[in-house]
């Protein structure tokens, strides 16, 4: 064997299909997943009309890795597009649902923010440039937009992209792009009128920027559609143990299969798991990498018949200091065509991430009485589900808390010393599938370069 890689989630799929475009031989390349499934945290349940995804929703058009990606597959028909009313975004404040407008006077009159700390929005371009490299974007924010800003609106964000804790993650590496804003304009609201000028768009305020996009059949046809090309290259329910460095390569160790020998091992599953692989080989790579906290999150689906008022946009993040559990709810029906039957309404709401593990760690009816109990506040809903789906992450999402670019250099630095060894997946640069799929050729690239001829 050439090249083993160790996960089938979006990375190592994607990793694989970048490695035969650039020319490996299919029997060089051995893709091997513990999951009895490839796809990882992507996977959609199809059932009595209704398309419930699990994890994530959808990618931004944005960036072009993955609809490129989407492009060379063959894919590109079965894109879907969210609805326009997916535009409008909700935050939840002193008990109830206020739109998140971008014109300045509807936003005040939204009362998204209290009159004084909306004010104190306004004042960002004035505010002096940061110079802490491991800054946390609770930080950045106070500093910025003001503590009312930072504490509602920032921290809603941050549950919403990471379920992370705004004040456990470094602006740095968690949204590298504001930083940059920062630091190139010296101002965000500067950046934003300036990357407006240049037709960039990009996000504000109101969201990422971007169009959400997924597929008719949901998120699971992108894993689906690799896995069918790469047939038998792909092994599911084979958990690798541990790698071992030999001359001139790896012997890996998975399942109860033999020892396979290769010339080239990535470990593109999650950072507890290559700590696990690597605990014999390297203590300090896995004393790193177990480092990489990954809090528990639950998605509870519902599906109400009939709603007197049905929702009408994305959804809505409530920020911790608003009194409710939840972290928020996607309003899938909403957001996409064809995902539901005529007069059903399908929500998605998350609990737990970095502020409230144990909330998703509550057993199903505990965890569906909780949610009810927030939608009903939050929405005014009140009629029980007529269908109920619960999907538990354990470990959700890789936290790039303060001090994560050092890790990744004291990293990278380590991996020099082992040739034919390779870290890739969401816990390093980045945690959507866009950034997954953007890094895989540039890991493919590394991992030829790496073969001897
Ligand atoms: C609830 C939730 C919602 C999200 N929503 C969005 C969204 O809307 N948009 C977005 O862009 N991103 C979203 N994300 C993030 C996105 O899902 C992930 O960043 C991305 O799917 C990660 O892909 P990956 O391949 O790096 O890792 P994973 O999907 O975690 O895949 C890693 C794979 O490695 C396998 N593995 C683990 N250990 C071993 C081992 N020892 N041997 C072999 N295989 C092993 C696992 O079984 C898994 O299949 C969301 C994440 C979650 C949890």
């Amino acid at each position: 064997m050439r090249v083993v890689i160790v996960g089938a989630g979006i990375s190592g799929l994607s990793i694989a299909f970048e490695l035969l475009e650039a020319g490996l031989r299919r029997d060089d390349l051995l893709l091997l997943e513990a999951a009895p499934r490839a796809g990882g945290n992507i996977a959609t349940t199809r059932e009595d009309g209704l398309t419930i995804e699990h994890g994530p929703n959808g990618f931004l058009d944005n960036a072009p890795s993955t609809l490129h990606l989407v492009e060379r597959i063959g894919l590109h028909g079965a894109l879907l597009k969210s609805n326009r009313s997916a535009a409008r975004r909700f935050i939840y404040r002193s008990g109830r649902l206020r739109c998140i407008e971008t014109r300045p006077l509807k936003f005040l009159k939204e009362g998204v923010l209290p009159l004084s700390s909306a004010f104190r929005v306004a004042l960002e371009p004035m505010m002096k440039k940061g110079g802490n490299p491991t800054e946390s974007v609770h930080d950045f924010a106070v500093r910025r937009i003001g503590r009312g800003a930072a504490d509602v609106l920032v921290d809603a964000m941050v549950s919403g992209v990471f379920a992370g804790n705004s004040r456990e993650l470094e602006l740095a590496s968690a949204f590298p792009k504001m930083a940059a804003m920062e630091s190139q304009y010296g101002s965000l609201v500067k950046a934003m009128i300036a990357r407006k000028r240049m037709g960039a768009g990009g996000g504000g305020p109101a969201g990422p920027g971007g169009v959400l996009t997924s597929f008719v059949d949901g998120m699971q046809t992108l894993p689906d559609a690799l896995t069918a090309l790469l047939k038998d290259r792909l092994i599911t329910g084979c958990p690798v143990q541990s790698v071992q460095h030999r001359p001139g390569g790896w012997r890996v160790f998975a399942g109860n299969r033999p020892e396979i020998e290769t010339e080239a091992v990535v470990l593109a599953c999650p950072a507890y798991a290559a700590s696990q692989i690597l605990s014999d080989l390297d203590p300090s790579m896995h004393s790193e990498l177990g480092d990489i906290a990954y809090p528990p999150v639950t998605v509870v689906a519902t599906a109400f018949d009939d709603l007197r008022e049905k929702p009408d946009g994305f959804g809505f993040l409530v920020p911790r200091c608003q009194g409710l559990q939840i972290l928020g709810s996607l309003w899938t029906s909403s957001i996409w065509q064809h995902r539901t039957p005529e007069g059903t309404t399908l929500l998605r709401t998350m609990v737990g991430g970095a502020h409230d593990p144990r909330s998703a760690e509550l057993d199903d009816p505990a965890i569906l009485q909780l949610v009810l109990r927030d939608l009903n506040a939050a929405m005014g809903i009140t009629s029980d589900p007529t269908g109920v789906w619960i999907f538990r992450y354990d470990k959700a999402i890789a936290q790039y808390r303060p001090g994560h670019r050092a890790r990744m250099q004291r990293l990278r630095q380590r991996l020099g010393r082992y040739p034919g060894l390779f870290l890739a997946g969401s816990a390093y640069d980045g945690i959507s599938v866009n950034h997954c799929v953007e890094e895989a050729p540039r890991v493919a690239a590394q991992v030829m370069a790496s073969l001897v001829l």
